[in-house]
């Protein structure tokens, strides 16, 4: 059963060891954990539904709670505190795009707002109902799920939009193909979410982003439908798909997508390798993504991430490989490198001799599969670690972004410093570290992670975290980056948009979303 307070199932605990509990403390300052509010007392705050009735809405407390919030840090205080404030006033369950079509005349009639969900993993605040006079329809494409063609000859195929993760890639395995987008949130993010967000896959270096993989779909508007055909390519002017990529709910409902997807791979392995310094790391790293190593993955870790996850991860050979790792002259500075190969038998070993060739170059010491298979094991396992670090006390978030290779090395000082210092500021003590995951050739993603101790009135937890939050995001648009490479825009990240965009992008962007949608019912308030 799906947590409504929380990441993931109820039945996966991520336990933390007492030593990993000192570790935080001793760095975050004494912990106090404090009870949540109930479910109970969290259905009974649901006011009356403003909607009139429809055989397809559901107006129960239950659906209307379960579907108020994501996963950001301000939705992880509201469901945790139980001060939600704003629930959607039903959730329709549509299976087919004429169901869809009659739900977005049902919510024009009704002078609903509409906001499309598929897994509600967003964590910048995308799907929550935004507190307004108009009632609020959620529209969840939870049963449109099914594969309905597969292209053996072309490699592609058309899935309903609110295809989870897991039911995408075991229907894909079935015929011996995958898609290969694997974010970290898989096991509950959909088809639509990622495409209507532009996500990143961890494998990302050897499938593409969604971008890459989305070949076409289908998008009911609330004036009408709107087919997006597949071509290879296209010069027939700018690309709607593009449109449609990253729309974040505000044209339409995505009701299906045709992706791009390949042969199982006859062979994949992951291997970690350890550098002396951040600096050579980093060298490394851009050296095999410029000299276009076939890998499928690279993901370099930051001194304090290194340490930070060696010690979470709980695991017995942590002890034992750091005193090893230090009389050989790896110590505090080191940082690590896990990469994935991924392809056929004789690909995945030459490649793996030419990582650890470069490694070399740099001081890398390769140290085999121990450790890449230990993040493989629990690369989709470590959002739990979320609850239960909230649980100990701790909250939990990041700032990712993607800059030019030049300010790289600069932003990942520079972040985390941010955070760190406006903290203090509130005289609190954060932990903020950083890794490089998903690289380009002329730069990389920097993806910063801080955790800070829960506060114990929600409003000065939530105005630490703004304090963080804020310094953080401007230091990265100081120095070139985006906003965000993967999670998306939302509600978070609207205001730091026309800094990227500029006066002209966003009124096109308006107008955009206007023509399809000229009453403005789509998701008002994400994006800008
Ligand atoms: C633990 C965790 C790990 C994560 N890791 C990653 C990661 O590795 N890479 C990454 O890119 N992101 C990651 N995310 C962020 C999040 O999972 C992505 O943004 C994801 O693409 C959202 O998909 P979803 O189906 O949950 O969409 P939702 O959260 O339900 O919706 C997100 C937005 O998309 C719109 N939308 C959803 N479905 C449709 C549709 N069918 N039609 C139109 N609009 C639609 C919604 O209106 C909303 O604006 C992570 C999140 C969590 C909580």
């Amino acid at each position: 059963m799906k947590r409504w307070n929380g990441w993931g199932n109820v039945e996966t605990i991520y336990p933390l060891s007492p030593s990993a509990e000192g570790y935080l403390a001793d760095r975050l300052g004494s912990l106090t954990p404090q009870p949540d509010a109930s479910y109970e007392s969290a259905l009974k705050s649901v006011p009356a539904s403003r909607l009139p009735a429809h055989p397809l809405v559901d107006t129960t407390p239950e659906a209307r709670l379960t579907h108020a919030r994501g996963q950001s840090l301000p939705d992880w205080v509201a469901l945790r505190t139980g001060d939600i404030q704003a629930f959607p006033d039903g959730v329709a369950f549509p299976s087919s795009d004429d169901q869809v079509q009659a739900l977005l005349l049902f919510a024009k009639q009704a002078g609903a707002l509409v906001i499309p969900y598929g897994g509600g993993s967003s964590v910048v605040g995308h799907i929550n109902p935004p507190g307004t006079d108009s009632p609020v329809l959620t529209l969840s494409l939870e049963r449109m799920t099914r594969l309905l063609e597969l292209d053996e000859i072309g490699h592609t195929a058309i899935f309903e939009a609110g295809v989870s993760g897991p039911a995408l890639e075991s229907q894909l395995a079935q015929h011996g193909y995958t898609l290969g987008h694997f974010p970290q949130s898989h096991e509950y993010s959909t088809l639509g979410g990622w495409v209507a967000t532009r996500s990143s896959g961890q494998q990302s270096y050897h499938y593409g982003r969604i971008e890459q993989l989305f070949a076409g779909g289908h998008v009911e508007t609330p004036r009408g439908p709107l087919e997006l055909p597949h071509f290879p390519a296209s010069a027939a002017g700018p690309d709607l798909r593009e449109l449609v990529l990253g729309s974040e709910g505000r044209l339409g409902v995505i009701t299906r997508a045709r992706v791009r997807i390949r042969p199982q791979p006859q062979a994949e392995q992951f291997h970690g390798i350890f550098f002396p310094t951040w600096e050579q790391g980093v060298e490394a790293v851009r050296t095999m993504v410029q000299e276009e190593l076939p890998v499928s993955m690279l993901r370099l870790s930051n001194p304090q991430e290194t340490a930070t996850t060696l010690i979470l991860s709980g695991k017995s050979w942590v002890g034992t490989a750091d005193r090893g790792l230090k009389l050989i002259g790896y110590g505090d500075r080191r940082c690590l490198l896990v990469f994935g190969l991924t392809g056929s038998a004789s690909l995945v070993a030459r490649t793996r001799r030419q990582v650890a060739a470069v490694a070399r170059r740099f001081r890398g010491l390769f140290v085999g599969p121990v450790v890449g298979h230990t993040w493989q094991k629990s690369r989709f396992l470590s959002p739990y670690l979320r609850n239960t670090l909230w649980e100990c006390g701790v909250a939990i978030d990041t700032i990712e972004t993607a800059l030019p290779w030049a300010n790289v090395m600069e932003a990942s000082h520079a972040i985390p410093a941010a955070i760190v210092e406006a903290a203090r500021g509130r005289g609190e003590q954060v932990l903020a570290f950083n890794h490089l995951s998903h690289l380009y050739r002329d730069g990389a993603s920097v993806y910063t992670t801080f955790l800070f101790r829960r506060l114990r009135d929600p409003q000065e937890l939530l105005a630490l975290w703004n304090d963080m939050k804020r310094p953080g995001s401007q230091t990265l648009q100081r120095l070139g980056g985006t906003i965000t490479h993967q999670h998306g825009v939302g509600s978070d990240h609207a205001p730091y948009l026309p800094a990227e965009k500029g006066y002209l992008g966003m009124d096109a962007l308006r107008v955009a979303c206007q023509s399809f949608d000229p009453d403005g019912m789509m998701n008002p308030g994400k994006l800008f």
